[in-house]
């Protein structure tokens, strides 16, 4: 089990919110399940037996047994099906989470990358119809494709392994990571992808072109259920006066597994990188440190605050002025801060300057005080 220190929970908040976005851009409601699923509900849908090892479970006082969840398949269906037969009004009906989950693994290595306890969004949505359940799986494939777009480090999305959770289409989204357990096939001309455990072929089945083997970190993982689910936990709607079972999808998002991967790919040995987005703290304010010949400098630093603020950027000060400038920026290029603003010797010219890092292009310049604006707007930073 692994904890998220305060910088690290910045980040995950960022990626929290990212996520927001995009659930509510194709109208998908958050809301919180319990952590505790009653074993009788996976052994409603023959679940239970098949994953037992895996399963955290407890026992409360009445010696009654809970799993401790790493997937909330049956609990949303129980929960839907409580509301009765659902009319075509609600539909589709799509319903998500960003909660931990809990897995006992066999072998919990790399952090995040396979831990006991993690964070993962899920979705769950319900379609009348298999047409609609497919224009729902492709509208929810888009929206990952812009997660994906918003944190920066490209993904590759393949065709995937249904595995436990089962299903009729299922895709699987990679990074491309030596740290990575999996390998895909990667067709060397067009984007078609797929899972090594899933073909036997060298070639693309679209373009004919060979196959590329790449190592990767499954991040995200997505399921068309068909009535899998809803038939045995009855979430039901209404066809020609009969009680029908509504077609099911499932989408996974590993936020835990996110933060470890990307972190994985951009970083050097000797220092963090964060995608711009996502970075704990967009810019990192260091003032002159104290006893130097710029000391009086520091009288900027209220300035510098309220315009990064207006621009809804980010700032932490560091303020341990008894450091020098330079250990102050090494700390700043190690947390991976993306941007650094200096007020160092150049703040005494006239007009007063400060100088601008870009840590991530390695590259910096001198800015005079009213054109960091004009700088940050240029490098046009969403934060
Ligand atoms: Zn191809």
């Amino acid at each position: 089990m692994y904890a998220f220190l305060p910088l690290g929970l910045r980040v995950l908040n960022k990626l929290t919110t990212l996520v927001d976005n995009e659930m509510d851009k194709i109208g998908a409601q958050k809301l919180l399940l319990p952590a505790l699923t009653p074993v009788h509900l996976w052994k409603k849908t023959d679940r239970f037996k098949d994953n037992a090892t895996e399963l955290f479970k407890v026992k409360d006082r009445f010696d009654k047994e809970y799993i401790l969840s790493p997937t909330y398949e049956e609990t949303i269906c129980t929960l839907v099906s409580s509301i009765g037969v659902l009319s075509p009004k609600m539909l589709p009906l799509k319903l998500y989470q960003i909660s931990n989950k809990w897995r006992d693994e066999m072998k919990p290595r790399l952090g995040f990358l396979r831990s006991r306890e993690f964070v993962m969004k899920d979705l769950y949505t319900f379609d009348g119809n298999l047409n609609h359940a497919q224009e729902t799986y492709a509208s929810v494939g888009e929206a990952y494709e812009n997660i994906f777009k918003n944190i920066g480090v490209s993904c590759i999305k393949a065709v995937g392994d249904p595995g436990l959770i089962g299903g009729s289409i299922t895709h699987e989204y990679h990074y491309v990571s030596n740290i990575g357990e999996d390998i895909v096939c990667v067709c060397s001309s067009c984007q078609y992808a797929i899972n090594k455990t899933m073909t036997k072929e060298l070639h693309c089945p679209q373009c004919k072109k060979p196959f590329l083997e790449q190592c990767t970190a499954e991040v995200g993982h997505t399921f068309l259920l068909n009535t899998k689910y809803t038939e045995p936990l009855k979430v039901l709607h209404k066809v020609n006066n009969v009680s029908t079972p509504l077609v099911m999808g499932c989408f996974g998002l590993g936020l835990s597994r996110i933060f470890t991967v990307m972190i994985e790919v951009l970083s050097t040995k000797e220092e963090l990188r964060w995608p711009k987005n996502l970075a704990p703290y967009t810019v990192c304010i260091i003032p002159p440190k104290k006893g130097s010949k710029a000391e009086n400098g520091s009288q900027y630093v209220n300035e510098i605050i309220e315009i990064l603020d207006r621009l809804n950027i980010d700032a932490i000060l560091d303020d341990r002025i008894h450091l020098s400038i330079g250990n102050r920026f090494m700390h700043a290029r190690v947390t991976g801060f993306p941007y650094a603003i200096i007020i160092g010797q150049s703040i005494m010219e006239s007009p007063p300057q400060v100088e601008i890092h870009n840590i991530n292009d390695l590259t910096n310049c001198k800015v005079p005080l009213g054109n960091i604006s004009t700088y940050f707007n240029s490098e046009s930073i969403k934060t």
